[in-house]
């Protein structure tokens, strides 16, 4: 990390002076909709809630000085602000984006594209010969997530960027999966940083949450002027929540990477696993490259069982720790299908190019005794040999 401030540091520190009347060291919560006005001419700091809340300004600048950003919007959930990020394109803009994206992200781009509004594609990042040509015509967006979700694919930042940096293309990258204590896109040249904070920010799998962050203060001012324009932020009181969450984020990512990466090596080495996704696994094809960018391999991993799908479906219905559901990086393990959870927006034909099988088995690694959770998965090896 290159923070001039440890993470850890940043996230106990986000509680600046905003309590003059009791000195509280939990910001207050303002859920006020506006803010008094001295005189009609003399537009103060905090006016209206929808544009600006400071709730909202406490949890944007910890996570800016995390990412490293000029400043960001606090948005009620990833999708918004995904969503914010395709707002500020013109029409016809050009955009390529990873043939393995969140599927929701797949969704929004795709929806877009389907409106003529964007031109979209989704292509292999990893696959430079593929990445030049579909920037060839030209390319105003690229859009970056590594590692990927489900497929923990790595996409080597610094050369995306210098790509479409050669045709004048900003770029974005979904850091949620890494989050900024593991790494930092906008100092790999990234332009913006988008977040569902929904997932390891807030950490206890009780809100929704997004956001979206700048490096240069106009595209920031851009930001601010559409998320005010169409009404794209988030609650005082999911702000308040999330920065609660924040302030365990470089803890507790921690403790899920050790276990993730004890699980990964014990995957790798069962003999009814097919393969393990794990960038921290020296296997994983991705592996110098997020040793490079990252600071750590993160708490996600997927896998694919011999068997197919019958026999992931008796794996997961067999587990009792780990839950079958659809979200990741909080507080308690889940497992899920991609194929026909997260991802079934995405076509089977789009699947099958992306590498998402059927039978792939995508695991958040939570808090719980590495022990316990190895446990569980030995339950689910044996119900899928039935
Ligand atoms: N980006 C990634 C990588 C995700 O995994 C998700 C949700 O799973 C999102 C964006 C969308 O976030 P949200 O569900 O908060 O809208």
């Amino acid at each position: 990390m290159t923070g001039a401030r440890p993470p850890a540091t940043i996230v106990a520190a986000a509680r600046p002076d905003l309590d003059p009347a009791y000195g509280s060291i939990v910001p207050p919560l303002w859920t006020s909709d506006t803010f008094r006005w001295d005189t009609p001419d003399d537009k103060p700091g905090f006016d209206y809630s929808r544009t600006v809340n400071p709730n909202r300004d406490l949890l944007a600048a910890a996570l800016s000085e995390l990412e490293g950003a000029a400043g960001g919007v606090i948005t009620n959930s990833g999708q918004s602000a995904a969503l914010l990020a395709i707002l500020r394109l013109r029409h016809g803009a050009k955009v390529v984006a990873p043939h393995d994206c969140y599927g929701g992200t797949f969704r929004l781009l795709q929806g877009f594209a389907a409106k003529g509004q964007i031109d979209c594609r989704f292509v292999d990042l990893g696959d430079a010969d593929a990445l030049a040509q579909a920037m060839a015509n030209g390319i105003d967006l690229l859009w970056i997530e590594t590692p990927s979700n489900p497929l923990l694919r790595i996409v080597d930042i610094r050369r995306c960027v210098a790509l479409a940096k050669t045709h004048g293309a900003l770029v974005i990258a979904d850091n949620t999966l890494p989050t900024p204590v593991r790494q930092r896109p906008l100092d790999l040249g990234c332009d913006f940083v988008m977040h569902s904070t929904t997932k390891a920010i807030n950490g206890h799998s009780d809100l929704f949450g997004g956001a979206l962050f700048a490096r240069d203060v106009a595209h920031l001012e851009e930001l601010n002027w559409w998320s005010n324009a169409a009404g794209l932020n988030g609650s005082a009181y999911d702000a308040a929540q999330i920065l609660r969450g924040l302030r365990t984020l470089p803890l507790r990512v921690d403790r899920q990477e050790q276990s993730a990466l004890t699980l990964a090596r014990w995957l790798e080495a069962h003999p009814q696993v097919e393969a393990v996704h794990y960038p921290g696994l020296e296997s994983h094809p991705g592996y110098a490259i997020a040793a490079a960018q990252q600071s750590g391999p993160g708490f996600m991993l997927s896998f694919r069982l011999k068997g197919g799908k019958p026999a992931a479906d008796r794996f997961v219905a067999s587990l009792g720790l780990i839950t079958l559901a659809s979200s990741l990086g909080g507080f308690a393990s889940l497992i899920c299908t991609p194929a026909s959870m997260t991802h079934r927006g995405m076509p089977p034909e789009v699947q099958a190019e992306a590498g998402i099988h059927e039978d792939l088995l995508r695991l958040s690694v939570g808090l719980e005794d590495a022990v316990d959770l190895r446990s569980d998965l030995a339950r689910g090896f044996a119900a899928a040999l039935a």
